[in-house]
């Protein structure tokens, strides 16, 4: 019933003196019963180890408060059995949703179905119960409390009432009931010769209680604590209040402090000044220990290189290194980003929320799947997840997705099925490259349209849950046997997707169990998936643990105490970063805070947290800060910087800039050695064995170097000339080619190349409404059978009432020919096209000298002959296909070409060679179908009913005028295409405007102008 306290600076060996008394213990009495307590399981592993190797860990057991009072329970006979995380988790929500339908938490009600809201619930609850704060007491306080508050309490208690109907108890009722037990002396713990308790530096008030009651139960109760028992240094703030109570409450045996520590100069001048009241001359130190780097990632990188030297050259094991970071969420991904790359095996100390974890995230997209009505752009993810084996090829999941994208399918099987309907019964046969107007995609028909169909449909049977409300159990089995069928636990292929699934599979077992506690309930398959999900969002995964594997450590600054290491790098020490904004808890304000003893959520002494942080270090420190934002801007330091800062001369302080190029010597990974000795252009000759990355990699920059530079030229832009022998076996003098194919080379040979050698397409979105090419096909299709079929082609009102016949029979069709499905403003869309198409006719019908002879005019194409230019160097042959050719009664000819868009159609165009159609197809009609002479043609803006700028008969240039000025304008555009493909140059060239949307190269070509 002695009480001991030994209070001490860090570093000065109160865990060696702990430990020295366990082995004197051990040597006295070598049965005697020894318990160690500290705050968490990190400390709990550092003690083990280093009880182990002082040879006393024999009999002596290690843990938290939680370990011992469990112990303690089942040493005195009593065992209860302890609710897992899922299971406390359902009956929060259970008592939530009782709650709600009983209409007792309307302020709360709006919160019912947030995952977090449940976590909050269950944080708030514990924290309350590690108090020693039971529903009563809190009822009793939020009596005049806010309804929040008095809702709050209402909720603790019907949880806590379920709880022991269930007769379960939660981890901290394990805790209180052990104290009530202790209290009520119904057992004992007196057998404990010696209870050390090390490495705390604050208590809760209920820790205070409970070692009171163990003060009064074990022989000796050893407490070690930080600080100076006169200390009013800033630093120990922390642990000031702590230290008066326990000098007040246990009347405590003091024992004597060894006040030097065993500190480097340049940590224990920290320890000594920082957050001292008395000012110090700053001192030199060896090496930096302070670093700035441009962000959080530049500061990781250079923590981790920090650390792997330390290993490599200083022999620190990395198991006694550890980085502290004050924002998991920012520096977490950048850590694991950049330790594989140098090949550094990280340890956390804080699980990853399962929903974080890629396999996990892919089976939440599964599962949500019936409920969003197969979503069609998360039903094609599913289907291209490498966790899931669908049996699909995946030319088959690109063409569902085209088949999406022109059906305009965004959810639902009945779309689907609609669209599949359309495309099996069609025969429509895929136009060739004819021209920009009527250049279909290429979608399945007929009896592969059905095989595609069938993997479709047996993939929706698979997904589909059953219709009938199930139990939990139930609706697992159902999930287990889908995750099977489709192979998912078979499937990952790293460790911490092993962990996930391993994790998954755990939460899926203490679901049954759960359900029959609680008992069973058959719910539909929406609710279960709600629950389900929450239950998944709040549950984290452990880090693999790797065996046999060296692990650097990451912990949160909050956990900086207790564990001492060779190396401690510190991250993120500039405003706002570090010490960190503090936030009133809502729930539980800081006046509930106060006057029922829990943690306070202000005020909390950051300082104190950091000064343990610092003096973590036995050998090495590292201190980092990012010193610009994520928006450029300067980036302020912490004032905890600058007080470490203050300490030293400007040796301590190095920041590090990017663009410098890093001494090979320094690099700490392959990637980074290659990275600098492509920088310097030079790799030694010892590294001759990454020569080949190396010359890769030079590659790899001059074409970076040649995408920056304001001059287009090179291999690297375009020029294809080594393999132009190839690009001409291509496009043999024998290729016939179309208007719409030069127009393209024109326009952007980059895009040419593109496009029609590398044969690429732009993914295009799907949208509402027919899409460009499917509307320019059916408008054309309209006037050509309008003007066949009509008895009269120069009586308007023949005209016009063909066409009525022809809209009806083309719109009727439309779906099935174009593979499109409706919108529901496709009755509308019909209106306004037939009224643009009734004006087209009207407008053309009223120059009544020219009369419609010829429609959908071919040449080049089936039997009809080629239009055959002689240019300076070749013949060039062109295909296509004449919209329509009029006759006036002295037998000259026009064209005219149909658009159902309206840019680029002016004169200018033809001029810079952007458009050739035009001439080309007047050039056919008189040359190759010897129809007679052309003497004009336009383009025809079928949505406006209206010509195009681009007249033949008045195109100029060079102040002459003409079709023949119009001829000779397409034959240079043609010379210089012509010569430009067979050179094979293909350099990237914005037209003036800008690029066009649909350019394939439009994601990644380092030219890109935004336009059309
Ligand atoms: S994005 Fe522009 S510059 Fe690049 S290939 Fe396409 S059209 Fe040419």
């Amino acid at each position: 019933m002695a009480v001991e306290l030994l209070i001490s600076p860090p570093a000065t060996g109160k865990t060696e003196t702990s430990i020295q008394r366990i082995i004197t213990l051990q040597k006295n009495q070598p049965f005697a019963k020894i318990w160690v307590v500290v705050p968490d399981r990190l400390q709990t592993v550092a003690f083990r180890r280093r009880l182990a190797h002082a040879g006393g860990i024999l009999g002596t057991q290690v843990g938290r408060f939680n370990d011992l009072f469990k112990n303690i329970l089942e040493e005195n006979g009593i065992f209860v059995p302890r609710a897992t995380y899922p299971l406390t988790h359902h009956l929060i929500k259970g008592v939530v949703d009782q709650a709600v339908q009983a209409g007792e938490i309307p302020y709360y009600e709006g919160l019912q179905d947030f995952p977090g809201f449940i976590q909050i619930l269950r944080e708030s609850f514990t924290e309350l119960k590690r108090a020693l704060v039971g529903p009563p007491r809190l009822i009793e306080y939020v009596q005049d409390g806010t309804p929040g508050q008095r809702e709050l309490a209402l909720l603790y208690q019907h949880y806590q009432t379920r709880l022991q109907t269930l007769q379960y108890a939660d981890e901290e009722d394990i805790n209180n009931l052990t104290v009530r037990k202790l209290q009520d002396k119904s057992i004992t713990c007196q057998e404990i010769e010696l209870l050390v308790v090390d490495g705390f530096d604050s208590f809760t008030g209920a820790q205070f209680a409970v070692l009171q009651l163990l003060a009064n139960q074990v022989k000796t109760l050893l407490i070690t604590f930080p600080g100076d028992c006169s200390s009013k240094r800033p630093a120990h703030h922390r642990f000031e209040k702590p230290i008066q109570r326990l000098l007040a409450e246990f009347n405590p045996t003091l024992l004597p402090a060894n006040t030097k520590t065993h500190l480097p100069p340049a940590i224990s001048h920290i320890e000594t000044h920082l957050f001292n009241n008395e000012e110090s001359a700053p001192i030199p130190v060896k090496d930096p220990i302070l670093l700035e780097a441009r962000s959080p990632a530049d500061e990781v990188r250079e923590v981790l290189r920090w650390v792997k030297k330390l290993v490599l050259r200083q022999q620190v094991p990395i198991s006694d290194c550890v980085i502290f970071t004050p924002n998991p969420n920012t520096y977490h991904p950048l850590l694991r980003l950049f330790a594989e790359e140098l090949g550094v095996h990280l340890r956390f100390t804080l699980d990853e929320s399962l929903d974080n974890s890629p396999p996990i995230t892919a089976i939440i997209n599964l599962l949500s799947l019936p409920l969003k009505k197969f979503n069609t752009h998360h039903l094609i993810n599913s289907l291209r997840s490498p966790y899931f084996n669908f049996a699909l090829q995946p030319e088959t999941i690109d063409m569902l997705e085209m088949i999406s994208r022109i059906g305009q399918i965004v959810e639902g099987q009945d779309q689907w099925q609609e669209t599949f309907a359309r495309l099996i019964d069609s025969t429509e046969e895929e136009h060739a490259n004819l021209d920009d107007e009527r250049n279909s995609p290429k979608l399945p028909r007929g009896q592969s349209a059905s095989q595609i169909k069938l993997q479709l449909d047996a993939i929706f049977q698979l997904l589909t849950p059953p219709a009938q409300f199930l139990t939990q159990a139930e609706w697992i089995h159902w999930l287990e046997d889908l995750l099977d069928q489709l192979d998912f636990y078979t499937r990952s292929d790293n460790d911490r997707d092993r962990t996930a699934t391993q994790v998954f599979r755990d939460v899926l077992r203490s679901l049954v169990l759960v359900e029959s506690v609680i008992g069973f309930k058959q719910v539909s398959y929406e609710s279960f998936i709600n629950d389900f999900f929450s239950t998944l969002q709040s549950k984290g995964a452990h880090e693999p643990f790797q065996r046999n594997q060296p692990e650097l450590l990451i912990a949160r600054l909050t956990e900086a105490r207790g564990v001492r290491y060779k190396a401690v790098a510190i991250l993120g020490l500039s405003e706002g970063s570090f010490p960190a904004n503090e936030q009133p808890d809502p729930f539980l304000d800081e006046t509930i805070r106060h006057d029922l003893g829990l943690e306070p959520r202000l005020n909390r002494e950051q300082a104190g947290l950091y000064y343990q942080a610092v003096t973590r270090a036995d050998q090495f420190l590292l201190i980092t800060r990012p010193y610009l934002s994520s928006d450029g801007e300067i980036w302020e330091e912490s004032p905890y910087w600058s007080a470490t800062k203050k300490l030293f001369d400007s040796s301590a302080v190095v920041r590090v800039d990017p663009d410098q190029p890093l001494p090979l010597i320094d690099t700490a990974s392959t990637q980074e050695l290659l990275f600098e000795a492509v920088r310097t252009r030079k790799l030694p000759r010892r590294y001759d064995f990454l020569l080949d990355r190396w010359q890769n990699l030079q590659q790899v920059r001059e074409v970076l170097h040649a995408r920056r530079s304001k001059e287009v030229k090179g291999p690297y832009e375009g020029d294809l000339t080594p393999v132009s022998d190839a690009v001409n076996q291509h496009y043999s003098p024998d290729a016939i080619w179309s208007a719409s194919r030069l127009e393209t080379y024109s326009n952007c040979p980059y895009q040419f190349f593109v496009s029609n050698l590398l044969e690429l397409e732009a993914r295009e979105l799907p949208k509402l409404g027919l899409d460009s090419r499917q509307l320019g096909s059916m408008l054309h299709k309209i006037l050509e059978n309008t003007y066949l079929h009509a008895d009269d082609r120069n009586d308007p009102a023949s005209l016009l009432a063909t066409l009525e016949k022809e809209c009806d029979q083309e719109f009727a069709n439309a779906p099935t020919t174009y593979g499109f499905r409706p919108s529901v403003l496709w009755q509308i869309e019909q209106e306004q096209l037939r009224d643009k198409l009734r004006e087209t006719i009207t407008v053309l019908a009223q120059q009544t000298n020219w009369t419609p002879t010829h429609f959908e005019a071919k040449f080049g194409l089936g039997s009809e002959p080629p239009l055959a230019i002689d240019l300076q160097q070749e013949r060039i042959k062109i295909r296509g296909v004449i919209d329509r050719i009029d006759r006036n009664p002295e037998g000259d000819l026009r064209v005219i070409d149909y658009k159902s868009g309206s840019s680029h159609l002016a004169a200018n165009d033809l001029k810079l060679g952007y458009r050739l159609q035009l001439p080309v197809y007047a050039l056919a009609a008189r040359d190759a179908l010897q129809l007679g002479n052309v003497i004009d043609g336009f383009y025809w803006k079928i949505q406006q009913a209206e010509a195009g700028s681009l007249r033949l008969e008045r195109f100029s240039n060079d102040d002459v005028k003409g079709i023949e000025v119009a001829f000779k304008t397409l034959l240079q555009h043609l010379e210089r295409i012509l010569a430009g493909i067979r050179s094979a140059d293909f350099p990237p060239q914005p037209p003036q405007g800008g690029c066009p949307s649909y350019c394939p190269a439009a994601q990644w070509c380092w030219r890109y102008t935004p336009g059309w």
